[in-house]
This record gives structure tokens, sequence and C-alpha cells, in this order.
């Protein structure tokens, strides 16, 4: 019943026809309005829409023509056909032409009319239904072209010869070509030259589904025509993913190739992230510096490169020495500046083609290949990185004292593949820590791994605290006037049960580096005060007792604390106790250090300089230091410098003490002449194997029961009391 959905407008002068066709139509199922002459048709026709109007030639005042005129005129898309009297075959020609659908005759058969009126309105559907589908095809084809010009790839079609038929917007924006100046051209024109071969597949691809080609990576030219344009790079890194074109294949009939159909997409995004992901992968974060799998990469490289030419190549260790401290103290963020510092100081050391590695933490390895026989040129890169070290760091403010212990291992004769010559390096490494850090060492045969340098360290260290496998020896100072023991200066061993007695300096620069000195020195501090409160309680002669620390234990938070919490608990005035810290540990943070000095030398307890003469010395830092005494180093006291009259050291020391009103105490006195030339000069206390070793704690108390004949030979009346403990 979709005929009644469509509008029919009658137009006659004559109201009885009018109702009469009216009546006709409605016997027929078709609603149909109606006006009476020509004028109220154009009204009606002007505002409704009409599929068909039947319509009567002659009418008064506005004619049948008027009406088709006025439908003509302004493209009112009503099919008309005409109703009349008029007979000649000529007016019907001429409302045909007029572009009246049909002609129909009065008196009309009322079946062909309503036949003639079906076929118009049949007609009217189709015309309508048409246009819509064309409105709608014309959407769809702008919403295709939006979509394939707006599409973030490009996309193109070739013809079988591989010349461009279509390409879309996209490759003005990516590439810079103005799309119409490549239709026609031949594909290659896009290629960068290296990517051809490798292009020809591709563009070319003939095959269809599945087996076409996907993601194929390639190279295109970005347009080269001076202009400045925003690509960085002039070859755009691509991903092609292309197919073939065929005719429709209807059954039966062959398929004929009508050319390739491709979609490439900008990578270089991705190829970026990749590169990133690739350059993490080998390469450590904070530093950029080459990461442990690169290391050893170049390594196997340059190990089967020097096996080949008969060189030469070193393997360098690199550990920084005390940087815990900094971590601990100033936080890891100065800790990670710090590093990148320093590899940059480091890599300014570097010739071509070596390589400097992160190893973790603050070790780095040094791979130089290439180094003919000589060892000398090793040497000279090892001293330029400690002394390229040696000026501070400026971190955040602060100035940091950085230096490293370096261990050699050379290509062949320290090994020969890559896991022992990292060892042997690591072993001599170690040997330079254990000798007071700070240098380097090559790796020799006879550095059968210590004891310490396996893994188990920290444990050993645990379990000598557990299982008290730490002891305290005393070494007495002397004042070198009255010839009194003045002091005494607590010194660690470590009785270990099956390795005997191990040095301090074999075990020390480890609990320091891990961290572990601080509980070892907690115990140290509360074992010498224990003992010094036993004699005091004893009723001896009042020592002082020195104590030694490291930097490590001053940053830590409590010990200030600590130290007057344990003297407390042991009853004893500040003034007992003196703190032996080296001209370093006062270095790694000067101000943090200088304020907990301050604080425990208003406490009482005083501060000596260790080691005096071998540090960074710095005479300018003293006045600014709270420190009450100055220990010169051993060596300046050695025995050939007196024969050589070379003394000028010990004698401006002691001097400048003076001067600046400092006790002044002189280390490993073990000669007569060491001892004479020390009072000759006024030097006011001494310690050394002279006076005495290090001793068990009875036998200082012996001493002090006994002094000062034990240390002078002048007689005393020594106390009595301890004898009987
Ligand atoms: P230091 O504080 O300079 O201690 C003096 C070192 O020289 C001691 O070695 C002592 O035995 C040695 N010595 C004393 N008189 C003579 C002499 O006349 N001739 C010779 N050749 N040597 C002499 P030791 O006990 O092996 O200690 C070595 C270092 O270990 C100490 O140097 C100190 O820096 C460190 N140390 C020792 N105990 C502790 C401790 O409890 N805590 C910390 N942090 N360090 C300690
Ligand atoms: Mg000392
Ligand atoms: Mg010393």
């Amino acid at each position: 019943m979709s005929q009644k959905l469509q509008q029919i407008l009658i137009v006659d002068d004559d109201p009885v026809i009018l109702k009469s066709l009216k009546d006709l139509l409605a016997a027929r199922g078709y609603a149909a309005d109606t006006a009476i002459g020509g004028k109220e048709a154009i009204l009606k026709l002007d505002q409704n829409i009409y599929d068909v109007a039947l319509l009567d030639l002659y009418m008064p005042y506005v004619s049948g023509h008027d009406v088709m005129a006025h439908i003509k005129e302004n493209r009112i898309e009503t099919a008309v056909i005409i109703v009349s009297g008029e007979t000649s075959f000529e007016s019907a020609r001429e409302a045909v032409s007029k572009g009246a659908y049909d002609f129909l005759r009065k008196p009309y058969a009322a079946d062909e009319l309503i036949l003639t009126l079906s076929n118009a309105l049949k007609e009217k559907k189709l015309e309508k239904q048409n246009k819509l589908m064309q409105q709608q095809l014309r959407e769809s084809e702008r919403l295709h072209r939006y979509l394939v010009d707006t599409s973030p790839d490009i996309i193109y079609i070739l013809d079988p010869e591989g010349h461009f038929t279509f390409i879309n917007e996209r490759v003005e924006s990516l590439l810079g070509f103005e799309k119409n100046t490549l239709i026609g051209k031949h594909y290659s024109l896009l290629v960068h030259h290296d990517d051809l071969e490798q292009a020809k597949y591709v563009f070319n691809e003939r095959r269809i589904g599945k087996r076409a080609s996907r993601n194929i990576e390639l190279r295109l030219k970005c347009k080269d025509d001076g202009v400045p344009r925003i690509f960085e790079n002039r070859a755009l890194p691509i991903e092609l993913s292309s197919m073939g074109i065929y005719t429709n294949p209807n059954d039966g009939e062959q398929k004929t190739y009508l050319g390739t159909y491709g979609i490439a997409r900008d990578v270089t995004d991705r190829k970026m992230a990749e590169e990133t992901i690739n350059f993490q992968a080998y390469h450590d974060l904070l530093t950029k510096l080459p990461n442990r799998a690169l290391l050893r990469d170049r390594l196997t490289l340059a190990i089967s490169q020097a096996k080949r030419e008969s060189e030469a190549l070193a393997v360098m260790f690199l550990d920084l020495d005390r940087f815990k401290n900094i971590n601990d103290s100033l936080g890891h963020m100065i800790g990670d500046e710090l590093l990148q510092q320093v590899s940059t100081r480091l890599k300014s050391c570097l010739r071509e083609g070596d390589t400097l590695a992160r190893f973790g933490g603050d070790e780095f390895t040094l791979l130089l290949p290439k180094l003919g026989e000589k060892r000398e040129d090793v040497t000279a890169i090892a001293q330029k990185i400690t002394s390229i070290l040696k000026d501070p760091f400026v971190v955040d403010g602060h100035e940091l004292y950085v230096s490293v212990s370096i261990g050699i291992a050379m290509y062949p004769q320290d090994g020969t593949n890559m896991e022992s010559l990292i060892k042997h390096a690591d072993v001599a490494m170690y040997h330079v820590k254990g000798k007071g850090k700070n240098g380097y060492q090559f790796y020799s045969n006879d550095m059968n791994t210590p004891y310490f340098q396996n893994l188990s360290m920290d444990t050993g260290i645990h379990k000598a605290l557990e299982n008290n496998e730490f002891k305290l020896v005393y070494q007495p100072q002397i004042n070198l006037k009255s010839g009194e023991i003045v002091g005494v200066e607590a010194l660690l061993r470590w009785e270990h049960p099956e390795h005997g007695t191990i040095s301090p300096c074999e075990f020390i620069p480890f609990a320091e580096e891990s961290g572990l000195i601080v509980e070892v020195g907690h115990w140290v501090l509360r074992s010498a005060l224990a003992e010094l409160s036993r004699w005091r309680t004893a009723g001896l002669p009042s020592v002082r007792m020195s104590i030694n620390m490291c930097a490590r234990q001053l940053v830590e938070k409590n010990i200030i604390p600590v130290i007057k919490q344990t003297l407390k608990e042991f009853d004893l005035p500040g003034n007992t106790l003196e703190i032996e810290i080296t001209e370093n540990t006062i270095m790694d943070d000067m101000d943090s250090i200088i304020r907990k000095l301050k604080e425990l030398s208003e406490f009482g307890v005083t501060i000596a300089i260790d080691d005096f003469g071998t540090g960074y010395s710095s005479l300018s830092y003293l006045h600014r230091l709270p420190i009450q005494t100055l220990k010169i180093d051993r060596t300046f006291l050695k025995e050939n410098r007196f024969s050589k009259g070379d003394n000028t050291i010990v004698n401006t020391i002691v001097a400048m003490a003076k001067g600046l009103q400092l006790n002044v105490v002189a280390e490993g006195v073990e000669t007569q002449t060491q001892l004479d030339y020390l009072r000759s000069i006024d030097c006011n206390e001494a310690q050394g194997f002279l006076f005495g070793k290090p001793l068990q704690p009875d036998v200082i108390a012996q001493l002090l029961i006994q002094e000062p004949q034990a240390m002078h030979g002048a007689s005393r009346n020594g106390l009595t009391g301890l004898r009987h403990h």
C-alpha cells in the first residue's frame, strides 16, 4: 500500500470532474488532493510535495501550460500527467516536451488513467530511491576518501609496472612530496637507496590474503628540495604491508592483475623506542656507560682479536674507595650524581677503542685492547685515573673527595679468557683495598686469593662479633718529658679460629666498605671504655684511651649519642677519651664531620689527627677543626731519614703543632736515635715498639702499676692493687 503514501494532486477548473476523478482514485485505493484551477494548483504545489499531478490544460486565468511552466521554473519534482480535451498530437507532443510524464485524452478510460498513474508513481518512487542511493554513495565515497586521506599511514595503489595510480595526502606531510606529482611515477622514487632490493619484493607484491607482505621495514626518502622541512632525518623508517589487486573474479573468468595496494606506516617513534630499549639493555642508565653485558661482548671480541693479532690487552677493575660513606651520609641522589661526575672524568682518560663499563654500584671496569707489549701504557692510564680524581667533586654544594682502587689483569699472562681476566683484576683490586686503598696494582700469581677476599668476609665479621673473636690490644703513649704512660691506643685484633690473628689492615677496609665497621666500632668503644673503667676502679693512674674511628663510623647519625652514653655508662669523664681520625676522614664530608667533632670536644672528648702528613694534607683546615693532637705518621720517622739528616718534616710538624698549641705524638718510635731526636726538638709524646708493642690489657695494667720505670727507667712508686686481680 505504499502508493498511498505517495502524494497525488488533481487539477481541474471543473468541480464535477475534480470530484469524479478523486472518487475514481479513491475507489482504486489512491488518496488525492484537489485544486480548482491553475492558481490554486500553483499555490498547493509550492506548499506541498506531490509525486504526481493530474493536470487539465485548459483552464481560465492560469492554464495547465502556466502550471507546467511554474513547475519547470521552480524545479518542482512532481511528475505531470496531462488530462486534456485537446486531442491533437501536436499539443500532446508539446506537453511532453515541456516535461509532462504522459498525456491522456478526455474522456479518459478509467483503467488507462489508473495504469498511467500507477506507472508514474512507480517511476517516481524508483527515482526517489535512486537519488537517495546516489546521495548515500556520495556520502560514503566522501567518508572513505576522508578516511584514506586523513589516515596516519601512506596508502597507495600501483599499476602492474609499479607506477602510482593513487596515493593519499599523507605522503605530503610524511615525505614532503605533493601527491599529484607522484601519480604516474615509479615507486622507487620514494625508496631509500639501500633498501631498493628489498623494496622490489614488497612493492611488486602480487599475492593476496595471508601470503601477502606484511610489516616489512623499509626506509623511504624524504623530498630534498632545499626547503627546510620538519623531518629530522632524510629517511623515514616505515613498515610496509601490501597485496595484489585483481579484477572481480567471476566464475570461469581469468583473474587479471591490476596492480598492488599498500599501506606504509611511519615507525619512527617505534624505532626510537626500540633503540632506547636496546640501549638500555646494554648500558647503565645512570652513567650511560656500557653495562656488564656489553663489556662481556666487547671483552670476548677483544680477546679473540688479541689472539689473532698476538697483541696484549688489559682489564682494569676499579672500585671507588669509601663510596658507601657518601651514599649513607649524603643520600643516594648525591651518590648518583657523584658517580656520574666520576664516570665523566674517567672517560676523559680513555683512548679510542677503550671500553669503560659500569660493573655495578661503585665498580667500573676498563677494557684496554691493542696494547702491544707495554705495561707502561697501562701504568700511565692507571696513574692518570688516580690523579684525575684528586681534585674534589662538587655535588649539591658538598666538596667530595674520591679515590679509587685499581686492579689490573693482562692478557695473555694473567688469563686467556674473560672470566679469569675479570677475576684476577678483581683480586688485584682487593689487594689495593687491603693495602689502604687509593692506588693500582697488577695481578700476580702469588696473590693467592686471600681469606678476606671471598664473599664470606661479611659473614665472617658478623660471626666474629657473635663469637667474641675480636680482641683489643693497647699500645702505650708516653710523655717524653716525664716518661709516664699518659695514654693507650686501643688496636683491634681478630682472633680467627682458623686463620689465626688477622690484622685490622686486612679486614677494616672491608668492614668499612660494607658498613659493618659501625657495629664493630661500637664493640671497640664499649670494650675499650670498659677496660679503662676497670683500671680506674682498680686505682691505677689515670690514662687517656685513644680509639680509632673511620669516616664510615662518624657519618653514622647516632654516633655522638652512643659515645656520650657509653662514657656515662662507665662513669668516665669525656676527657678520658680521645678519638683518632685520619685527614681523609674529615675530607669525606667536612661540614658535617666538623659539626660532630665540635659536639664531642664540647663534651671534653679530645680529637687526634692520625697518620698526619699522609692524607690530603691541607694545613688550611687545621684551624677549623676542634683538634687537640697531631699524630705524626711513622713513615716520617724512618731510620734512614735520620741517618741522612732528612728530618725536616718531623721538625716542621712539631713546630707547627706548637704554634697551634696542639699536642704532638710521634708514631712508630723504634730506636733510641729517633727518641733522642724527638726529645731534642721538644716533641711531647711518642708511641712505638721502643716503649711497647700493642699489649694485652693485663700487661698494660702491670705497666701502669710499675710505671714510669718500665718506660723511662726513672723510679717511681708503683701503685698496688691490680697485681691481685
Ligand atoms: P694506626 O691508628 O695508625 O695505628 C698504629 C699502627 O702502627 C698499629 O698497627 C700499630 O701496631 C703500629 N705500630 C705502633 N708502633 C709501631 C712501631 O714502632 N713500628 C711499627 N712498624 N708499627 C708500629 P695495627 O694495630 O696493625 O693497626 C693498623 C691500623 O688499623 C691502625 O693504624 C688503625 O688505622 C686501624 N685500626 C686499628 N684498630 C682500629 C679500630 O678499632 N677501629 C678502626 N676504625 N681502625 C682501627
Ligand atoms: Mg691510630
Ligand atoms: Mg697512625
